[in-house]
């Protein structure tokens, strides 16, 4: 008779030889508990969704999967009040799925093709540390919170902060502010590639007034990076009179943004500039309706 352990390492070892003696091991848990068991008993391996990060030239060689799919991740559940998106969700799904808000949909839809799109999840893209991200800025200014399961139970916390260690097994993306103002603006090379930077702005309105505001950007640098100068440029302000120029020269006191071969550091600050030109723009006018 094998006990848990011994009978999870043969697993191991017949889905091995049933890869073809390839070195790869592969694992389908039936529940969390057991994927954080696996997980606990094999470190090295990585967990798989979608496979577009471990599939990819880039990426480090895992060592065996322990897939998520048989987890019931992949739900959406739209109320008036809040939106969880399971973290199997693909991003195609969430470009199609009635109730999933402008920002969130259409962020969705210009990741770099189709075929990402049908495979990619947007556990994924939260756990997976991409260097650059169309979806995270957009969650961050909605401030979303993440469901986790992590020593045998559920957790919650706000993606900003589970961003900072990526614990655990990310079960859900909640939204729970839906009445934010949110836009956002991308920056790409090229159609089929990936973004250059993305910016997302978020807030909520008291009267005519700013409140809770959220400056989010991804792909200055390899960290997704929130302004705390930006949103407190904006706080308590009066939608109508805020100036981009404002939010902007707060914005790039936080910014630090690294060479690459696509662009300077003095271009990406360029583009940021102008993205928050046409974000502020754009939510003053829904602010104004
Ligand atoms: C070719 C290519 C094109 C891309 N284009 C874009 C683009 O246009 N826009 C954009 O924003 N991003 C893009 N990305 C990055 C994109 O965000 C990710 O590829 C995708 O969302 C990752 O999801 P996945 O399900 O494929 O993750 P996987 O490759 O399956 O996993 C990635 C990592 O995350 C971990 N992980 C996955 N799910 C969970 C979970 N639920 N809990 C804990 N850990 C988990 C895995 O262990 C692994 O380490 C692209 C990537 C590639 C390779």
């Amino acid at each position: 008779m094998l006990n848990a352990r011994s009978k999870m390492d043969a697993d191991v070892e017949f889905e091995t030889q049933a890869l073809g003696g390839k070195d790869l091991a592969y694992l389908a848990p039936l529940s969390l508990q057991e994927a954080e068991d696996m997980k606990a008993a094999h470190p090295e391996f990585q967990f798989f969704a979608g496979g577009t990060i471990l599939n990819w030239r880039a990426a480090p060689r895992a060592k065996g999967l322990i897939d998520l799919k048989n987890l019931a991740l992949d739900e959406i559940d739209v109320t008036p009040e809040s939106l969880a998106i399971g973290a199997m969700v693909t991003i195609q799904e969430l470009t199609e799925y009635p109730g999933i808000p402008k920002a969130v949909s259409s962020a969705a839809g210009l990741f770099s093709s189709r075929n990402v799109r049908n495979m990619a999840t947007v556990g994924g893209t939260a756990a997976g540390r991409f260097f650059v991200s169309d979806l995270l800025p957009v969650f961050l200014a909605y401030r979303a919170d993440v469901k986790y399961f992590l020593g045998k139970k559920m957790s919650t916390l706000p993606l900003s902060q589970w961003l900072q260690a990526r614990s655990g097994i990310l079960c859900s993306i909640v939204i729970r502010q839906l009445d934010r103002n949110v836009a956002f603006r991308q920056e790409k090379i090229s159609k089929i590639d990936f973004p250059l930077i993305v910016t997302a702005v978020g807030w909520k309105k008291a009267g005519t007034q700013i409140k809770e505001a959220v400056v989010a950007i991804s792909g200055a640098s390899g960290k997704m990076a929130l302004s705390e100068s930006g949103a407190a440029c904006l706080e308590g302000k009066d939608v109508s009179v805020i100036e981009s120029s404002m939010v902007n020269a707060a914005v790039q006191q936080d910014l630090q943004p690294t060479e690459s071969i696509k662009a300077s550091s003095r271009v990406k600050r360029r583009i940021v500039e102008s993205q928050l030109k046409g974000i502020i723009a754009e939510l003053q006018k829904e602010g104004a309706l």
